[in-house]
């Protein structure tokens, strides 16, 4: 699991590691208000977890809150390799002298922890450790042993770092040591570690991994969960208390009941067909519930046909129907919808849906085939 800098800049901060003041914001008016908070002067950093941020415009200063607004907006705005900015981190300007690469990650050839250090830190250490390796040190350290002082003093003169440092120095390094440990990180790395123009040092990004066989160990750190990189039709379902697992096929099921889904994901399995998702409405959904279960589906660009498969109990099929209708009614679609409605209020249901370019079929069976049809482009 990537954390995100934030994140990491969280853990960092428990293990005593400095790092500028902020917080993050989800919203450009949050920005405005922490700015305001922070002084005026801030820098605003998109959230995303891919590097080189800086060069492709997701990392901009801001000289007072007014225009902290304007740019958190911009980079809220923004694609970055890819993935949508979703969150901006909005820290302290810090005045930089020099910038310092530190990392541990969990060498496979060491076998063991390995930090590494340059004094060429910044955006461009891949090209250092190529066009200049020897500005990058490297150390191995026993895990069984952990990190000896001598090997924090060997790492701060493998990088030339003044005398004056040496004290900021070895406390961050022992401190991101014991983050990537206790944590169970295959990496935890500050680029840059900035010495600032007033003499400290500051971990100005972070970055880690958790190695995801440990996340059971670590419940502290289940809400750095990456929701956003998640699919966003699971946290809407979650919203509305859908039981909604996405899957890679193109027929959209929405039914009642978790073992009423799986059987009529099988059944269409049967035919030929493919299910686009598992979805269980559960019993007794009302309107605004099935409403957004068809929406949550329709969101997905594969689906060709949905099959809505419910058998009412407690779930009253004429709930069901206007729940459908209240969806087609905000979601306009061409795309085929199959029900079978059985069991409570089933007839007035039906009888809803008559108008709508709604097809009923009678059983599972007849459903699932019509659907797996329709959606290999058969007649509607
Ligand atoms: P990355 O490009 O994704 O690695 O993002 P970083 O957080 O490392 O930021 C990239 C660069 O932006 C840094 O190397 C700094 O040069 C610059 N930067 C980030 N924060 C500040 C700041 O507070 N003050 C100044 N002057 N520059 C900053
Ligand atoms: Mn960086």
């Amino acid at each position: 699991m990537k954390l995100h800098e934030y994140q990491s800049k969280k853990i960092f901060e428990r293990y005593e590691v400095p790092i500028p003041k902020g917080r993050v914001a989800n919203i450009a008016s949050e920005a405005k208000q922490i700015a305001e908070e922070l002084g005026g002067r801030v820098v605003i950093k998109s959230q995303v977890l891919v590097g080189g941020r800086g060069k492709a415009g997701g990392i901009r200063l801001a000289k007072d809150p007014k225009q902290a607004k304007e740019i958190a907006t911009d980079i809220l705005g923004m694609e970055i390799k890819g993935l949508p900015v979703r969150k901006i981190l909005v820290d302290e300007i810090v005045d930089i002298d020099q910038e310092i690469y530190l990392g541990i990650i969990n060498d496979r050839n060491f076998r063991q922890p390995v930090v590494i250090a340059s004094s060429s830190g910044g955006v461009d250490i891949e090209e250092v450790a190529q066009f200049s390796p020897e500005k990058i040190f490297k150390l191995a350290i026993d895990p069984l042993l952990g990190l000896q002082d001598f090997q924090v003093r060997d790492i701060a003169l493998g990088i030339d770092l003044r005398r004056e440092y040496w004290k900021q120095f070895i406390k961050i390094l022992r401190g991101l040591y014991r983050a990537f440990n206790e944590s169970d990180a295959t990496l935890a790395e500050i680029n840059p570690l900035v010495i600032t123009k007033d003499k400290r040092l500051i971990a100005l990004d972070a970055k880690m991994i958790i190695d995801d066989n440990a996340l059971f160990r670590h419940p502290e750190l289940m809400e750095f969960r990456n929701l956003d990189i998640e699919a966003p039709a699971e946290i809407e379902a979650q919203k509305y208390g859908l039981s909604f697992i996405k899957l890679d096929g193109d027929i959209g099921c929405m039914v009642n009941g978790a073992g009423l889904a799986m059987a009529t994901m099988d059944i269409i399995s049967q035919f030929g067909g493919n299910p686009a998702n598992f979805l269980d409405i559960g019993g007794g959904a009302g309107t605004p519930k099935v409403a957004a279960a068809l929406r949550i589906i329709l969101s997905d660009p594969k689906v060709k046909v949905i099959l809505i498969n419910i058998f009412g109990g407690i779930t009253r099929c004429d709930e069901v129907a206007k729940g459908i209708l209240s969806a087609l009614g905000d979601v306009k679609t061409n795309i085929p919808v199959v029900v079978r409605l059985v069991g409570t209020n089933a007839e007035v249901g039906r009888n809803l849906l008559v108008d709508a370019k709604i097809q009923t079929a009678e059983t599972l069976v007849e459903a699932a085939e019509m659907s797996v049809l329709l959606s290999n482009g058969g007649a509607s």
